[in-house]
């Protein structure tokens, strides 16, 4: 089969070691690993297998149709669907066994009346907005929604949950007072909620730079793909404890040129060579997710050496200078992300490039482009 010269290359090994070192911070929690947005590029079903082997106690999508797909690939442990709910959904979450997180009390009578209709009831977890401000009722109309749900006929509480805005910033406030909110629901309820109760609230940030925010589960995402939620924390760690990138995307050499001192490159010469200059072209572009914004601005690994993006960006070409390099052919293999050699060109320092966040370009790449998985 021929394919695209662009790839993804996942390490499942990488992927293993996240998942063990997360499990052993969460100490008694378990992980609901999060796979949603294609395993944030890394692949779902790929990862959730590894996720799996390693001891992952759920997992968190955000719509039901990525639920169905695990169901359909075989997976036994909780999904959960964290997003993406509608009345006309409820059957599905009965048939594939999802666990819907609810955010208000809007779908309790649809899921009460599939209940009956197959002669079963439904686990649900609430979402509370404790200051995400965003999905999920506010600390207020907890008690209320909580009260529908366990008068609800059909209708389990299991678990309650909050999200964290700022739990990659380690210096914010905010964390502890979403922390504080959610314990005070909490406790003010005490023996109104169920036994056994599942709470949850710690992301990658919670998990990895506030105490405390453990409770019976926790919910890693970007962390398990290799990536620190403040894109630098990894920089401080020793090697066996720091997490491991799992994704590289790499390119191969088409052309080699060389050109003139004065020349003008690619659309609009935004670059103009100051010297003779040999350029090498990829076969990669916006199209692929190595976005016009990197124009003359990334940098890539050509024989284990950095080498500058030149020009503009266009749909399915790039060019680097590879003037300070021997002997570069048609066929060497360029790495945009992820190590070559003793370099390693970083998913942070891209994301710096491009003005963004770790995840926006662990997607990007990694949704745009063929996948290959390596076990090292
Ligand atoms: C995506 C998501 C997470 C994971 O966040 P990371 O920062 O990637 O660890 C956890 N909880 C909820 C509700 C989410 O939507």
């Amino acid at each position: 089969m021929i394919e695209s010269l662009n790839r993804v290359e996942i390490s499942r090994p990488a992927l293993r070691h996240n998942m063990q070192l997360l499990r052993r911070m969460a100490r008694n929690a378990g992980v609901m690993a999060m796979v949603k947005a294609d395993g944030y590029g890394h692949g779902m079903l790929e990862c959730a297998r590894v996720f799996a082997g390693a001891g992952a106690a759920a997992f968190g999508v955000a719509e039901v149709v990525e639920g169905v797909s695990l169901r359909q690939a075989g997976f036994s442990q909780p999904v959960f669907v964290l997003a993406g709910l509608l009345p006309e959904l409820v059957p599905s979450l009965f048939d594939f066994d999802l666990t819907p997180v609810l955010v208000d009390d809007t779908l309790l009578s649809s899921l009460s009346r599939e209940a009956r209709r197959q002669g079963r009831s439904i686990s649900v977890h609430l979402k509370v907005d404790a200051g995400m401000g965003r999905q999920g009722c506010t600390l207020d109309q907890a008690p209320l929604v909580i009260r529908r749900i366990m008068d609800t006929a059909g209708v389990q509480l299991q678990g309650i949950l909050a999200h964290f805005p700022m739990a990659d910033e380690r210096d914010s406030a905010s964390t502890m007072d979403v922390l504080a909110g959610f314990s005070a629901l909490v406790e003010s309820l005490g023996d109104q909620l169920p036994d056994g109760l599942c709470l949850h609230i710690a992301n990658s940030g919670g998990l990895l730079y506030f105490a405390g925010t453990r409770f019976d589960m926790v919910r890693p995402g970007i962390s398990l793909y290799g990536c620190y939620p403040d894109g630098l924390t990894g920089r401080k760690l020793a090697v066996g404890e720091r997490l491991r990138p799992a994704m590289r995307f790499v390119s191969r050499v088409i052309q080699v040129k060389e050109v003139p001192a004065g020349s003008g490159l690619g659309y609009g010469h935004i670059y103009t060579t100051g010297r003779q200059t040999r350029l090498a072209l990829l076969p990669v572009g916006y199209e692929d997710g190595y976005l016009r914004v990197l124009s003359n601005r990334a940098e890539v690994l050509v024989h284990g050496r950095r080498v500058p993006v030149v020009g503009r960006i266009s749909m399915n070409l790039t060019m680097v200078d590879v003037t300070d390099l021997q002997e570069v052919r048609p066929g060497d293999e360029v790495v945009l992300l992820g190590r070559q050699g003793a370099e390693e060109i970083s998913c942070d320092e891209i994301a710096a490039w491009m003005g963004t966040i770790n995840y926006e370009v662990l997607c990007l790449f990694g949704n745009l482009n063929r996948r290959a998985y390596l076990d090292d």
